[in-house]
């Protein structure tokens, strides 16, 4: 292993915070005999007069089970935007310290950098979309935090390669978060089977894409027990609202109907790509281990504007490094896939 040290990452004022303590820390349970006058909360009962439970305890078990880590293992937020932030919070010093990216990759990484004021160094992806190690180690100095790494990547589609991961888990110092939204529609093994293996190793995934609740913003952090009470520490108390926490109960149960979903927009997106290959100005379609793929057309801006005038919304990505004049489609329903079809075959 490298020379990994979690204490040297921490900023000091988070090493030295005292954190919140909210009034439900160690009571949730509002079954027993007892009276709750503790959290100002008003007291007639509608579904959500009361604080939701902080550390989210029954989404984490299900999630613990299913995913086979241990609850300490866990920290949920706001969507996995706000878990990305939490990690800049807790790691980056502003003005100081700095992270990689490896564009063309999610934009968020860098706009949270922005954010916090922490420098972003981009090394761009070579190779068909995979990183380049020498690249990524050169621009490391002792400032370097966080390494983002996003596979599948979006808006590539591609998984990045296990091997070129697994190197600079080992050879660099800071953490690397391996973003994983899209890791459901993918026929790749999680990260998340290698926490063990690496004490620098963050997964982030989310309820967003497979799981279809992108509505409810939950994202979820797993990582060493160290690293998660680091994070703990700073998140706000009730980041998690309770008409989420009851939706991500429901809804992770329902793993049956999930895996059906998946299947579908599989089987829509296998169709789509066959018939992507009929489009005469489409000149390269990339592969995909996502819901979603990124197509090289002749003149992005062009057909981007004659599908919303068909009543299509698609993403324009050409602004992005090695994305010009590139559109990336969602896959939909079958009708859906079908419309974008015929849309595209017309113009
Ligand atoms: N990571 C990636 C790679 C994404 O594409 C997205 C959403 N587009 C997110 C994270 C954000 O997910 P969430 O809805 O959980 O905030």
């Amino acid at each position: 292993m490298n020379n990994f040290n979690l204490n040297s990452l921490i900023r000091p004022n988070v090493k030295a915070l005292k954190p919140y303590s909210s009034a439900r820390d160690e009571f949730k349970d509002f079954d027993q005999d007892m009276v709750f006058l503790d959290a100002n909360e008003n007291p007639f009962e509608n579904g959500v007069n009361r604080y939701p439970d902080p550390q989210q305890r029954t989404v984490k078990k299900i999630l613990a089970e299913q995913k086979g880590v241990q609850l300490e293992n866990i920290l949920l937020g706001n969507g996995s935007d706000e878990v990305l932030d939490l990690i800049y919070r807790a790691f980056c010093e502003p003005r100081e310290d700095n992270v990689i990216t490896l564009p063309p990759t999610y934009g968020m990484y860098g706009v949270l950098a922005n954010i916090n004021n922490v420098e972003n160094k981009e090394v761009l992806l070579v190779n068909d979309f995979q990183p380049d190690v020498d690249a990524i180690l050169k621009a490391v100095d002792k400032y370097t935090k966080l390494l983002f790494i996003c596979s599948p990547n979006n808006p590539s589609g591609n998984t990045l390669d296990a091997a070129i991961i697994e190197n600079l888990l080992k050879s660099f110092n800071g953490l690397v978060i391996i973003d994983e939204a899209y890791v459901d529609f993918s026929s790749e093994e999680s990260w998340l089977n290698k926490l063990q293996n690496y004490p620098n190793l963050i997964v982030t995934q989310t309820l967003s894409k497979a799981y279809g609740m992108a509505g409810i913003r939950l994202g979820i952090c797993y990582a060493s027990a160290e690293i998660i009470a680091v994070l703990n520490k700073i998140k706000p108390p009730y980041n998690v609202n309770e008409l989420t926490q009851q939706r991500a109960i429901e809804r992770l149960e329902d793993v049956v109907v999930i895996e059906n979903e998946i299947n579908i927009i599989t089987i829509g997106k296998n169709k789509l790509l066959e018939e992507l290959l009929e489009v005469n100005y489409v000149e390269t379609i990339y592969p995909t281990d996502s819901n979603f793929v990124l197509v090289k057309v002749d003149n992005a801006d062009k057909r981007y504007a004659q599908l919303l005038e068909k009543g299509i919304v698609v993403r324009n990505r050409s602004s992005q490094p090695l994305c010009e004049n590139c559109l990336r489609f969602t896959i939909g329903t079958e009708q859906e896939n079908e419309k974008l079809i015929k849309a595209l075959k017309e113009m």
